[in-house]
């Protein structure tokens, strides 16, 4: 384990050398950037040691190729996923690009496009979605580069086809800088856009259309009190998830107008010796008759933490990603995404994505990527 630290640390600790002359020489925006990137992790080596509290493994099956801006840069952030029914092997792992855009992967991780949209933060996909008289898969997106909300078709080829005509503008007064990002289907097949900002504000819109033109309608609005990011919907229950990075979990009822937000006690440091804060991604897997689970970064441990999806949302278990044969261990993620059904033969029960925030190739360090992981790892851990 000592070397793998040492590994790991070293370019780390050659980044922390970096900055007093960076900054001197003030390539301001470049060292603002590089120092978000690594915000969450500056005490590395104790999250290594609240890593191993965890005593639940599961290993990547596969990862994509890297997200190419070099070894030292955070730009990697959130996986998305798109299921082909016509042939599930040509299902897609959307990626974003916080420095440019998304990439489109095939399920063995090469990449298949790139689309230069903006600095998008945050991507989130529902199938079946109802827009005016028309159904459409879609994927959404927090564009940093104008501050706005980006909209996509995916058409049978699983290729991006713009839906708003122009990107959607968050008044800066009010979301101060787009963050994170998830879309909710309700039960009427309506789809349903939720974005929030660093300042804590979070907005729900209604995708609606006119004619042939597409656009985002204010539906509802919350505000906590510190920086949010991961979000997601359980279309099923109703539910909005979302994780204050160094607060918890909090969860709000979408079918019911002008609910609350609640805190959840498991999610929070203070009541669960297994959460490490931040708390950065979240997704759901929907299980038979209703069962499943919410599953949650716990960036602070590189760990990830399982929550039920009913009741109370008591916490089950934590696991990590360690080092497979052929694909090296999962640190410090931020977005992740599961797919709760079988993909053809590759994932006969369902696929969980994850950004690795520290990609290794053999001893050497890469750029940044996405990691592949059968969900029937994660299952046969709750057996
Ligand atoms: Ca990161
Ligand atoms: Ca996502
Ligand atoms: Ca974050
Ligand atoms: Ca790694
Ligand atoms: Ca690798």
């Amino acid at each position: 384990m000592k070397q793998s630290i040492i590994v790991l640390i070293l370019p780390l600790f050659l980044y922390h050398c970096q900055p007093a002359r960076t900054q001197e020489e003030a390539s301001s925006e470049e060292f603002i950037r590089n120092v978000e990137a690594r915000e969450d992790s500056l005490e590395m080596v104790k999250a290594l040691e609240a890593r191993l509290k965890v005593k639940e493994a599961v290993f990547p099956n596969a990862e994509t190729e890297p997200v190419g801006e070099g070894a030292l840069e955070d730009a990697a952030d959130d996986p998305a996923f798109w299921y082909n029914q016509a042939q599930p092997e040509q299902s897609v792992v959307f990626g974003t690009n916080k420095k440019g855009g998304i990439y489109a992967y095939n399920l063995t991780g090469d990449e298949k496009t790139y689309y230069q949209v903006g600095a998008i933060n945050n991507i989130d996909t529902r199938q079946g979605v109802k827009i005016g008289s028309d159904t459409y898969d879609i994927l959404a997106g927090s564009n940093r580069t104008d501050n706005s909300i980006i909209l996509f078709s995916i058409n049978g080829e699983g290729e991006l086809k713009k839906l708003l005509k122009e990107n959607h503008r968050l008044d800066k007064l009010e979301i101060d800088e787009v963050y994170g990002l998830c879309l909710y289907k309700d039960a009427e097949g309506e789809g349903y856009v939720i974005a929030n900002g660093k300042n804590g504000r979070i907005n729900m819109y209604r995708i609606a259309a006119e004619k042939d033109s597409c656009y985002l309608l204010p539906h509802r609005s919350w505000k906590l009190k510190s920086q949010p990011e991961g979000m997601v919907a359980d279309d099923i229950y109703g539910v909005l998830y979302i994780g204050e990075e160094q607060r918890g979990i909090w969860r709000t009822d979408l079918k019911t107008e002008g609910s609350e937000v609640e805190l959840i006690p498991s999610s929070q440091r203070e009541n669960n010796p297994f959460i490490t804060y931040d708390i950065e991604g979240l997704s759901i897997y929907y299980g038979e008759n209703g069962d499943g689970f919410l599953l949650a970064s716990i960036q602070g441990s590189f760990t990830y933490a399982i929550f039920d999806r009913q009741g109370d949302n008591a916490y089950l278990s934590s696991f990590r990603i360690d080092e497979g044969p052929e694909v090296d261990a999962v640190y410090e993620t931020d977005g992740l995404d599961i797919f709760s059904g079988p993909i053809g033969d590759l994932y006969p029960q369902g696929l969980l994505i994850v950004q690795d925030g520290f990609n290794y190739d053999g001893q050497q360090l890469q750029s940044q990527n996405f990691k592949y992981i059968g969900l029937d790892q994660v299952l046969s851990l709750r057996q």
